[in-house]
């Protein structure tokens, strides 16, 4: 089985890349692109459901977005840590999935395994580039970390945000895959309860985001590199 992906989400919990950047990969793979989630938990720890119910939800999850690819780290949820054995794991997968891409959580995380995720698959992308470090495979290093800035409330403006008004609804059909965590909840992830329905909840922030590039729905993200611009007169979003 051809492992190898173009993009790849990596996330702490089974449901977090469809939360936070779901209409994006659904997008990258009606545009042709190989895309693929690594989960890094098995979501043992939730309080909702156990972890052969959410391997179940998060395959159907995966075709309900359209991606080709989704592996599991299998490392201790609600003890995720940046530590050598995680990283050789990380590394190892990294490099038999090979993407030019990768999306990793927002820095600053609600759930201590978010801040920990983005941190680790950070170092982990680096590493897997060293030639001499361990882990077995060929070296391989990412291009480019997209940081997915969704929910967060940090002071931080997007880099940029990717329409998904085509896929939104993709999105929100694998949110809702995930009967055993999401039915009757109110919060979930980043997403903090307000005492709405969660799916509304979700609606109204990804046509938030989606305002912000004057489009229906989007997703945010964040890069630590400035964007470059190549033609000034290409730019899109109207300033007025
Ligand atoms: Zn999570």
């Amino acid at each position: 089985m051809n492992q190898q992906v173009d993009l790849l989400a990596i996330a702490a919990h089974r449901d977090d890349a469809e939360l936070t950047c779901g209409g994006t990969l659904a997008k990258a793979a009606r545009q042709g692109h190989r895309v693929g989630i690594l989960d890094l938990t098995q979501g043992e720890a939730g309080t909702r459901g156990d972890a052969a119910t959410r391997a179940a939800e998060a395959e159907q999850a995966a075709r309900a977005l359209g991606v080709q690819l989704r592996v599991n780290a299998e490392l201790q949820d609600a003890h995720l840590a940046n530590d050598e054995r995680s990283r050789a794991r990380l590394v190892e997968l990294i490099r038999e999935t090979r993407p030019r891409v990768v999306i990793l959580p927002y820095p600053v995380g609600r759930h201590p395994d978010h801040r920990i995720a983005a941190e680790l698959g950070r170092d982990a992308c680096y590493l897997a580039g060293l030639a001499k470090y361990g882990a077995g495979g060929e070296p391989h290093r990412p291009f480019k970390i997209l940081h997915a800035l969704a929910y967060r409330e940090d002071v931080v403006k997007p880099t940029f945000v990717v329409d998904i008004s085509d896929t939104f609804d993709a999105k929100l059909a694998a949110i809702r895959c995930y009967a055993s965590q999401f039915a009757g909840a109110r919060a979930a992830g980043e997403i903090l309860p307000t005492g709405r329905d969660l799916y509304e909840r979700i609606r109204v922030q990804s046509a938030h985001y989606g305002s912000l590039i004057r489009r229906a729905y989007g997703e945010p993200f964040f890069t630590h590199e400035t964007v470059e611009v190549d033609d000034v007169l290409q730019l899109g979003v109207q300033s007025l």
